[in-house]
């Protein structure tokens, strides 16, 4: 999902959302084995077209080249079954749009091309993925090799299944797209199917109720909602709790890299990102729920770019723009817009009356100097970028 909130910044009507979900799937011996020969036909015409690949002049690196399709095809393994073209065509894609993306990146780190050969899923174009319902719940028909479909039951839970619906519900505009089969060494198979739909966002030029969220250390996080001039709601969210985690895992980490344990820094590692996932995923529901309860509303977010340059005491490595980016991710499920707007003087403007005066505001509390107005900082930054107009 790593997406930038310029992205759901609103000015469109309709949105489509795509979402990968990962499902295990009922197999046997004999269908991994037909999976099994199925990737390594995938995974020799990868190989073969990202050799090849930097031999070709780089503006004819896209998926509609033909003579690649065609170099594609003859790279599938002659045996005794007929792997679909699709297959190779899948497969050359796949190298296209990783060297496309290296190229993009400004040609960091090495070449994709040490990826293919021995990886374990191949790709499947949407037509050649169906699924469909049954009496047992929901089943994919699977098709790499010529009139030889292989069938799978999915294992659905509640995750699964809210998206699956989706798709098979005829009410439902959701479709499903292109998707990967995952044969792990210890023979569980796992089916990753993009499901798309559509999402209607309203412009938010239509609606006068804004949420600003400030983000900081404690709390980390601080949304005002505001109606035209009129504070409606102020929500803070602490952030005391994953302070003193942190730390706590940060001392551990240092102690297991003093004596060296390799897998105790590993596990503290995990252990910060797990805690990190779970607090950013609270933090920004809070802010999404809060705007669906004031809907028709607009998120306002600070350019985290703008903020990171001016903040006088930037926290490192503090998730502000994860939080933000699953504001977005959730807003944009949710029909909600979002706007990243200038967060300058944010914090140091009274928002009653106007006056900037950084020395009005002493940690947690800002005091105007001209108007007497006081109130806690972060509520006052809150406001200040809810009311902030591009
Ligand atoms: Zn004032």
């Amino acid at each position: 999902m790593q997406t930038s909130i310029t992205e759901f910044t609103a000015g469109t009507d309709e949105l489509d959302i795509t979402r990968t979900i990962r499902c295990k799937l009922a197999t046997s011996n004999a269908k991994n084995e037909t999976v099994r020969r199925g990737i390594e036909a995938y995974q020799q015409v990868a190989s073969h077209m990202a050799d090849v690949l930097p031999s070709y002049p780089a503006y004819e690196w896209n998926l509609q080249n033909t003579q690649m399709y065609h170099q594609a095809k003859r790279a599938l393994p002659d045996d005794d079954v007929r792997y679909k073209t699709t297959l190779a065509q899948m497969a050359k894609n796949d190298v296209v749009e990783s060297f496309t993306s290296w190229r993009e990146r400004g040609e960091d780190g090495k070449l994709p091309r040490g990826q293919y050969g021995d990886a374990d899923y191949l790709s499947l174009r949407h037509d050649d993925c169906e699924i469909h319902e049954n009496d047992k719940g929901w089943g994919v028909k699977t098709s790499f090799i010529s009139y030889n479909p292989v069938w799978f039951h999915i294992h659905a839970g509640g995750y699964q299944r809210q998206f699956l619906e989706r798709v098979t519900n005829e009410d439902n505009p959701a479709s499903a797209g292109s998707a990967e089969l995952h044969l792990h060494d210890d023979g569980t198979l796992y089916l990753h199917q993009t499901i798309t739909w559509p999402v209607e966002v309203y412009q938010p030029a239509e609606v006068s109720t804004a949420v600003g969220v400030d983000l900081n250390d404690d709390p980390l996080v601080c949304a005002a909602v505001v109606d035209d001039e009129d504070v409606v709601a102020v929500e803070l969210e602490s952030g005391a709790e994953y302070r003193h985690h942190r730390e706590r895992v940060k001392r551990r980490r240092s102690e297991a890299m003093e004596r060296n344990d390799l897998k105790a820094i590993k596990d503290a590692r995990l252990q910060y990102n797990r805690y990190t996932d779970h607090i950013t995923n609270v933090a920004s529901k809070r802010v999404v729920d809060l705007a669906e309860e004031h809907a028709p509303a607009v998120i306002h977010l600070e350019d985290l770019t703008h903020y990171r340059e001016t903040a006088e005491d930037p926290i490192h490595d503090w998730p502000f723009a994860e939080i933000q980016e699953k504001i977005a991710y959730k807003a944009h499920e949710a029909g909600i817009p979002v706007q990243a707007i200038d967060p300058r003087n944010t914090s140091v403007t009274c928002r009653k009356c106007g006056e900037t005066n950084p020395a009005m505001r002493d940690g947690d509390v800002f005091e105007c100097w001209e108007c007497g107005y006081e109130v806690h900082a972060d509520v006052n930054a809150a406001i200040n970028i809810a009311t902030t107009n591009q």
